[in-house]
């Protein structure tokens, strides 16, 4: 947890910081879902989920925490925004845009790919 929430820091001075409230708030809002889901799937009515629906909605989320907390690691090791393809930096924008991605543009793979 971090000790510094939500302060107003100059995005350019602090990318790594806002980027990192970013992916922790994106993995607790992934890990609250797939929690929710859990429940709903145990309800002998799944919470008036279709099956399909739920179990999509599940692998998402799950991929979601995955994403993040992979990303999360990244960062404590020092490796965060560099490409996993290429090794190049992966442009703000586009980490700005999706914060947990891994790879820039070039070498993201095709949707439905990964
Ligand atoms: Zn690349």
């Amino acid at each position: 947890m971090s000790t510094s929430l939500h302060e107003p820091t100059d995005v350019a001075q602090a990318p790594m910081e806002l980027l990192r409230g970013m992916l922790e708030e994106a993995f607790s809002a992934h890990t609250a879902r797939l929690t929710e889901l859990t429940v709903v799937s145990r309800l002998p009515d799944r919470g008036g989920y279709d099956a399909h629906a739920l179990e999509l909605l599940t692998v998402s989320h799950r991929r979601g925490v995955a994403d993040t907390a992979r990303a999360l690691r990244r960062m404590a090791e020092g490796t965060y925004g560099l490409c996993a393809g290429c090794g190049k930096q992966i442009p703000l924008g586009r980490l700005h845009a999706a914060p947990h991605v891994p790879q820039c543009a070039l070498c993201q793979p095709a949707e439905g790919d990964a």
